[in-house]
């Protein structure tokens, strides 16, 4: 089928492809037979709506054809260089993924396509020692902690993490972190899409061992590239998968931006969480000081980064990502998250921070545990019952989202994601759960507007908003605090259980 849009471009310009949610692109197309099949086939995916920007593709390509756009869509950079070996389009997670064969692979048992939180060993509670880094991580700084101790221990030479961008600051920037240093200087997490897998290029250029920090379609594209690549499978001692709802688009961060006017002068970082969990985000300027980047000038209620990012996530989710099913990071190493449940016992508060961790292979395991015994992480039990229960909801949403956008796009003839033998068989979505769905698919609407979400995250910043947001700020106040008190309840009745 010919594509209107092509985003290939011969040498010495640069692409800029849109999601399909983002407008227009236009370009003037070449002969389709005068370019390399393969990136035929790559411009089809991305034209099709399914590349997640893990940055695979850029970083697989052993003659350094490609590079990433502004929206961190791959272009073509160097096309003379294309020798056609089509590595860029196997390694491509976004279109294919064989997600119940490398289950069955990794963990030897067939997957439950309902089942949210994939095969694990065991579930912890866990943060770093260092209070510091404690205070100045996402969750817990369980991540960061893990990765010093296995610097420290020589276990690895560098990792993968995400820095942010110098330039644009609310930007992620993958980089091969090689001592302490650079790895705190990526605590926290980045909302916005960010090509972690880029450093392949590095990684396969300079021998040693790495571990290697992704969000679910990160590690998926990781996991074929180790099958494309052996020398990737042997450097890569370690994956360390972040939960993910969605990432959020570019555009959303330049309307913040934006509406922070001369505040951006000289700052420096652009902090996703500062203060109590779950904190807010700030700026940072060079002498430490930090500025709100919601209602900075309210007195009183400022919106949390969840209150923010649960907007931002409702008009800015990338297209990919509707169709995107793996929330927990079920082929990583050790899966992290926030710690998204009643406090299990009356001696932990969230506030402390904390970070909520499947330790899913051995070599997780081996890892959460040296680290432990060192005393570079304090760490918690948690229940099987209970790490179940922990971003239940989350998980669930994201995965009936995935089904019912699959089915949607595949009854109108639009590209779709190939998930191997799970395509055929998605559970259908019938009573309660066909709601549950429908509902969830209606407070995404706005990313299916992309001439007017930008309006209304303009509002959301301003007055009005403001308004709503600590309306809804009280709502949640009450639903997690009967949450909570409900879970002690039932611990002071039941007991907590070993299930
Ligand atoms: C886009 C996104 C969506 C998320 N959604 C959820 C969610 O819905 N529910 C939930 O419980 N948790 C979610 N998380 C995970 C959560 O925000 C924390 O990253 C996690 O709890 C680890 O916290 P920590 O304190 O242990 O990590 P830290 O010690 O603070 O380290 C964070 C690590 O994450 C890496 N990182 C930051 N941004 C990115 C990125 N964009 N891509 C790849 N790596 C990155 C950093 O390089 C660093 O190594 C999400 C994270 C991201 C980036
Ligand atoms: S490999 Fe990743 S960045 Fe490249 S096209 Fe596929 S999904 Fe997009
Ligand atoms: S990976 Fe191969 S086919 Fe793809 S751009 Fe590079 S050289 Fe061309
Ligand atoms: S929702 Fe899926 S595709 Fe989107 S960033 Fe998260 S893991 Fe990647």
């Amino acid at each position: 089928m010919a594509h209107p849009r092509l985003p290939i471009l011969p040498e010495e310009n640069s692409l800029r492809v849109s999601s399909p949610f983002q407008g227009e692109l236009t370009w003037p197309p070449q002969k389709e037979d005068e370019q390399p099949r393969a990136l035929r086939a790559l411009s089809r995916i991305v034209d099709g709506g399914l590349c997640h920007r893990c940055g695979s593709c850029v970083g697989i390509c052993p003659t350094g054809v490609l590079a990433l756009d502004e929206e961190e869509y791959p272009t073509v950079k160097n096309l003379s260089a294309c020798t056609d070996c089509d590595l860029c389009v196997k390694v491509c997670p976004g279109d294919e993924f064989s997600y119940e064969d490398l289950f069955e692979q990794k963990f030897g048992r067939k997957p439950e396509l309902e089942e949210t939180h994939g095969e694990f060993q065991r579930a912890v509670l866990a943060h770093a020692s260092d209070e510091s880094l404690r205070a100045g991580s996402t969750s817990g700084g369980l991540v960061t902690a893990l990765l010093v101790d296995r610097l420290k221990r020589g276990e690895i030479d560098g990792a993968v993490v995400i820095q942010s961008d110098e330039d644009q600051i609310w930007k992620g920037k993958p980089v091969v972190a090689r001592s302490e240093a650079e790895l705190l200087q990526a605590t926290k997490s980045k909302y916005a899409i960010s090509p972690t897998n880029l450093v392949f290029e590095e990684i396969l250029r300079l021998p040693g061992r790495y571990a290697l920090v992704g969000l679910p379609c990160q590690i998926h594209g990781f996991e074929k590239a180790a099958e494309l690549q052996q020398a990737l499978r042997e450097r890569v001692v370690l994956t360390i998968g972040l939960f993910c709802h969605a990432a959020i688009e570019h555009e959303a961060f330049r309307i913040i931006w934006d509406s922070l006017g001369e505040k951006t002068r000289g700052a420096e970082r652009f902090v996703s969480r500062i203060g109590k969990h779950p904190g807010a985000p700030h700026l940072q300027y060079a002498d430490g000081s930090t500025y709100p980047v919601y209602f900075g000038e309210k007195k009183g209620f400022r919106p949390s980064s969840m209150e923010m990012i649960n907007i931002l996530y409702r008009l800015y989710t990338p297209a990919r990502c509707l169709t995107c099913f793996d929330a927990l990071a079920e082929f990583a190493d050790i899966a992290v998250g926030d710690p998204w449940m009643a406090p299990p016992t009356d001696e932990i508060d969230f506030h402390d921070g904390w970070s909520f961790a499947l330790l899913r292979s051995a070599r997780g395991e081996a890892a959460f545990q040296e680290a432990l015994e060192a005393g570079a992480i304090g760490a918690a039990s948690v229940t099987r019952k209970e790490a179940l229960a922990c971003n239940k909801q989350m998980a669930t949403e994201k995965r009936w989202r995935a089904f019912r956008m699959i089915e949607t796009h595949r009854r109108q003839g639009k590209s779709i994601p190939n998930y191997g033998r799970t395509s055929s068989h998605f559970p259908h979505h019938g009573g309660v759960q066909f709601v549950e769905t429908e509902l969830h698919m209606l407070t995404h609407i706005g990313c299916f507007l992309p001439r007017i979400r930008g309006k209304l995250l303009r509002f959301f910043l301003g007055e009005g908003g403001y308004r709503l947001l600590w309306l809804n700020n009280k709502r949640r106040t009450v639903k997690f605090f009967l949450r909570d008190q409900i879970a002690r309840i039932r611990r002071n009745l039941f007991g907590r259980g070993t299930e």
